[in-house]
């Protein structure tokens, strides 16, 4: 059955015995670190703590935060201050955009996306058409491994040319599809132009998709189309798989293979569990150990048990970028908290949050384009409610133009 069953025991152990294997995981590889990754010595060194002194969770979060923009420029100093081993002894070498290398080491399944591809449904003798990238960039090799290893047969088409796409899909009766969802969709509006039955010229069961957000409507459609089922998951190229969902499909359990926090972006400090956040993660990785990875993603945990029986808590959803939050009088403003706010109000057409400090005080200016009928009053008290500050409120006339419609714009200027 697709949808029963675990990929290893761990998955169901209660959450404190889940937690307490993860601890001693996560000690070992912040131990290897400290030994072998110049990068990890020096960031422990100008913090003035010591290996050994890292024994509880406080500890732990007292090492100062990996940001992921910051890998830039490391690995153009010297990739291996980062890696514990030669870079001939790696399986893989990918570069992403950024650009960003990623090294891979030689375990199978390096990147830990067989227990998601379990959870997905995805079964020994599937046979599964893998439409992501196999070259430069590391999606297509790094998703094969965990189907090779759940005894899966892989057909590597890559991406585009869609009508072998198709071809190979019907005459093998692929039962498992990777790739993206909205692909999946171009797939089926040709092979239907052509004539083609979905649900009895094809054999599909079960696709993971990535690379894109997948909106309720995208995923019931492909599904409803193919008569299959549409998972996803969440992770980065750089530490591989960090959440995936399961067949209930509300949120992302977070893997067993990999330390995740939710912080206060840019600091490494935990929010209040629930809040949203900066994911940052360390993955249980013995070539290339990123300690408290800032993955610059926003997100929140739900801490709520699943019926799936999966005792890890749940990804909610990830909501933007660390780059599209500001901090304010010491309270973080989310784009996507905007946003939600200027829903509310159909008649805006637009929007830009603009900061500023004059003579060094923060400010808030809030344009907004509307039709007729704004409640001004309102949407300032909706704002200050959401958001906890309070805007300057400019209404714009229709031929005024915003710089950056629908963004958070800071002009602070810090002397
Ligand atoms: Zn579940």
């Amino acid at each position: 059955m697709r949808t029963t069953g675990y990929y290893h025991d761990l998955e169901i152990k209660s959450r404190e015995e889940l937690k307490s294997d993860k601890w001693t995981r996560l000690q070992n590889i912040i131990q290897l670190a400290a030994e072998k990754c110049r990068e990890f010595k020096n960031r422990l060194h100008k913090a003035g703590i010591s290996p050994r002194d890292i024994t509880s969770e406080k500890d732990f979060l007292a090492i100062p935060p990996l940001p992921k923009k910051n890998l830039i420029t490391l690995q153009e100093e010297d990739i291996n201050q980062l890696l514990t081993t030669d870079l001939g002894n790696l399986a893989h070498i990918y570069m992403s955009p950024g650009p960003i290398l990623d090294p891979e080491g030689t375990d199978d399944d390096y990147w830990g996306w067989a227990e998601a591809f379990y959870a997905a449904g995805f079964r020994p003798k599937d046979i599964v058409q893998m439409t992501f990238s196999y070259h430069m960039t590391p999606a297509g090799l790094m998703l094969e491994q965990p189907l090779r290893k759940l005894g899966c047969a892989v057909i590597p088409t890559g991406p585009g040319n869609t009508e072998a796409q198709i071809t190979l899909l019907t005459r093998l009766k692929a039962t498992g599809f990777v790739g993206m969802a909205s692909y999946l969709k171009t797939i089926a509006k040709k092979a239907k132009a052509a004539g083609l039955d979905l649900k009895k010229d094809f054999n599909l069961q079960v696709a993971f998709v990535a690379a894109e957000i997948l909106t309720p409507s995208l995923r019931n459609e492909v599904e409803e189309m193919f008569g299959m089922v549409v998972r996803q998951g969440y992770g980065t190229a750089d530490v591989g798989c960090i959440a995936y969902e399961c067949p209930e499909a509300q949120g992302m359990h977070l893997s067993t293979r990999c330390w995740v926090e939710i912080c206060h972006p840019g600091t490494g400090e935990p929010v209040v569990p629930g809040e949203i956040g900066e994911v940052v993660v360390t993955p249980f990785s013995t070539t290339y150990p990123l300690i408290r990875f800032a993955t610059g993603d926003l997100a929140a945990i739900d801490y709520s048990p699943c019926p799936c029986g999966r005792s890890a808590p749940r990804i909610k959803g990830i909501f933007g970028r660390t780059d599209s939050t500001a901090k304010v009088k010491g309270q973080f403003v989310y784009q996507h908290q905007v946003s939600q706010v200027m829903a509310e109000f159909p008649v805006i057409i637009n929007w830009q949050l603009t900061l500023t400090n004059p003579q060094g005080k923060d400010t808030l200016t809030l344009y907004v384009q509307a039709r007729d009928g704004l409640d001004e009053k309102k949407l300032i008290a909706a704002f200050k409610e959401k958001i906890k500050l309070l805007p300057v409120l400019k209404v714009l006339s229709a031929h005024e133009e915003l710089e950056e419609p629908g963004k958070i714009v800071d002009k602070r200027v810090w002397e």
